[in-house]
């Protein structure tokens, strides 16, 4: 059998790696299993060949569709291979050592908090913290040794973080599940060597659709189906955003599209609605939700497998960086990280220490950037340092430091990677991975970090030109990963009043010349506090997309960058600033 790689969403320990390793046994898929940080990435990784198959969620008993999911088979245009009912089972996991009665925190993924309301309502002193997914929460409570923290996840991960449970079956109700698709790339007919379909299964079929305005247009829809004896499985709505009061409908039902009346309903169907995209067929589940004894336990494997040449990388004639270029993408890039856009409009600041220094500085900083105006975390633990007797970072414990500021102030996080063995272990704990000025022209690790399915803040170097910054952006593209923004930080000019030169004519070069956001990091760029402040208004008002800047509780003591650290006071300032400065509104279609 051919061994593939199959991702799920999550860490290991996720519901979603239960329910991908159960299908992969039981067909005798030889793949190993991959944890990527989202969704969007999971169907990026299948889209452009890096993975074979993977999983994702669909449905929940009390959240009901996960619409996201849906939208994400159907704009990447990924097949269905199989359908599964997984009964989850979540316990409430702590450290060895702590009962029920210590636990203040119970980390938990947003739906599994739904499905616990009652047994979370009875535990007096504890709210609950919504985590991106149950193998995180598992992980996060492991990392803390607190037993004041828990987390509500499936009996496996007990195994895989050395948890011990302090409470069984927390769900309100007994039989609650979640419905997850097994999915894979279109071009993989589902019937080769990895291929799922079973003869003889009975066929599901899934489809998006949205229609007029009026009366009786969505029963005419489902009559169709009706007409052609389709029996209709689950029917959900959602409002059709920029199309007045139209809504989209999310339609399962059972047959194959192969079928002659499943193929006569949906012409008819096409013509009759406004928009119908059809995610495909599947093998259905058959019988009950499956899966609450499932136990697996497995040492973490590495994130990001190796780019398996399917399709070698064809650099187009004309650009000597095509994929970074305006012309591929004339709209422009807007990166998603956590709720943040950049990219998108608006103007976003992203601030806090040049090097994290400990526990209580990088959660001050955090609390107090964020209620003055940042949108996202900054911190160095792996510092690149001029001198090799200056404070080099705190390294892996300052990067737990990160995280932990990161989820109590709710900011994504960014810091840098110097080497590319930090890169897989800093993309589990951030959600940036920086690229520093002295590292720009790292090849090896450009290329790591764009197989890291993280997002890349790329700096320009100290003396590279624009086409350097932009060519190294490539590197970073080429490896499968889309999502970079570039930073101007100053470059090394024979001007030594300021530390470095920030060159804020790279702005509009860069936004003409690329489809990727533009940062402009004003504090390497001038290097003396009191001239950061009128370098980020004039940062703003030249069309970048955001700022990156250093903010210290006491610069005095900064134990890197002193000079240039900005007091929470001047930061507000600056956001006041900001505000003033409207947004350059500027097309490149070229
Ligand atoms: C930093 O942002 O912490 C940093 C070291 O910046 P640069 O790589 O631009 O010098
Ligand atoms: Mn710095």
């Amino acid at each position: 059998m051919k061994t593939g790689v199959a991702v799920y969403q999550g860490v290991d320990g996720a519901y979603s790696q239960l329910v991908l390793e159960h299908f992969l046994r039981e067909r005798g898929i030889g793949a190993s299993t991959l944890g990527v940080p989202s969704y969007r990435e999971l169907v990026t990784a299948l889209s452009s060949l890096r993975a074979d198959v993977g999983v994702i969620p669909i449905e929940n008993a009390i959240g009901g569709t996960v619409r996201e999911a849906y939208d994400l088979i159907a704009e990447f245009e990924l097949a269905p291979w199989a359908e599964i009912l997984w009964r989850t089972d979540h316990r409430l996991l702590g450290v060895r050592g702590a009962t029920l009665r210590d636990v203040r925190e119970v980390l938990a993924h947003p739906l599994v908090i739904a499905e616990c309301g009652k047994f979370l309502s009875g535990l007096e002193h504890a709210r609950a913290i919504p985590c991106e997914d149950t193998g995180v929460a598992a992980r996060e409570v492991a990392r803390s040794g607190s037993p004041s923290i828990a987390a509500l996840a499936p009996p496996s991960a007990a195994a895989i973080y050395d948890l011990v449970e302090l409470a069984a079956h927390c769900a309100d109700h007994p039989a609650t599940y979640s419905r997850f698709l097994i999915v894979g790339p279109q071009h993989a007919a589902p019937n080769d060597a990895l291929g799922a379909a079973r003869t003889g299964a009975r066929r599901k079929t899934s489809l998006i659709f949205a229609v007029e305005e009026r009366t009786g247009s969505l029963a005419h829809c489902l009559s169709i189906l009706a007409e052609h004896g389709i029996n209709g499985d689950k029917l959900e709505s959602k409002p059709y955003l920029g199309h007045g009061s139209e809504r989209i409908f999310y339609v399962d039902f059972d047959g194959d599209v192969r079928d002659e009346n499943v193929a006569e309903a949906l012409a008819e169907l096409k013509a009759a609605c406004k928009a119908l995209s059809v995610l495909g067929s599947y093998d259905a589940h058959i019988g009950e939700p499956i899966g609450a004894n499932e136990v697996v336990v497995r040492p973490s494997l590495e994130r990001v497998p190796e780019r398996r040449t399917l399709e070698p990388i064809v650099p187009p004639a004309e650009s000597p960086f095509p994929r970074v270029a305006r012309r591929t993408k004339p709209e422009g890039t807007v990166l998603r990280i956590g709720g943040v856009r950049i990219g998108d409009g608006e103007f976003v600041v992203i601030a806090g220490p040049c090097s994290i220094e400990s526990r209580e500085q990088i959660l001050e900083t955090a609390r107090e950037v964020r209620a003055r105006g940042a949108v996202m975390l900054r911190g160095g633990a792996f510092k690149p340092r001029t001198s090799p007797y200056a404070f080099q970072g705190l390294g892996w414990e300052g990067v737990t430091m990160l995280a932990e500021a990161g989820r109590a102030s709710g900011l994504p996080t960014v810091s840098e990677v110097m080497t590319t063995d930090q890169v897989a272990r800093m993309a589990e704990q951030v959600d940036v991975l920086q690229i520093g000025a002295r590292n720009m022209q790292n090849f090896d690790l450009l290329k790591a970090v764009g197989r890291a399915g993280r997002p890349v803040l790329l700096k320009r170097g100290l003396s590279a030109t624009i086409d350097e910054l932009l060519a190294a952006a490539e590197y970073v593209l080429a490896e499968g990963n889309p999502n970079v923004m570039l930073c101007e930080r100053g470059i090394r000019t024979f001007e030594p009043a300021t530390r470095n030169t920030l060159d804020l004519s790279a702005v509009p070069v860069l936004r003409e010349r690329s489809h990727l956001p533009v940062l402009v990091d004003p504090s390497h760029g001038v290097g003396v506090r009191r001239w950061i402040r009128p370098l980020c208004r004039a940062a703003k008002a030249v069309g970048a997309h955001g700022l990156l800047v250093e903010v210290h509780p006491n610069p005095a003591e900064a134990k890197s960058d002193k000079e240039q650290a900005l007091t929470f006071d001047d930061f507000s300032e600056i956001i006041a600033d900001l505000e003033r400065i409207p947004i350059v509104e500027t097309t490149f279609a070229r």
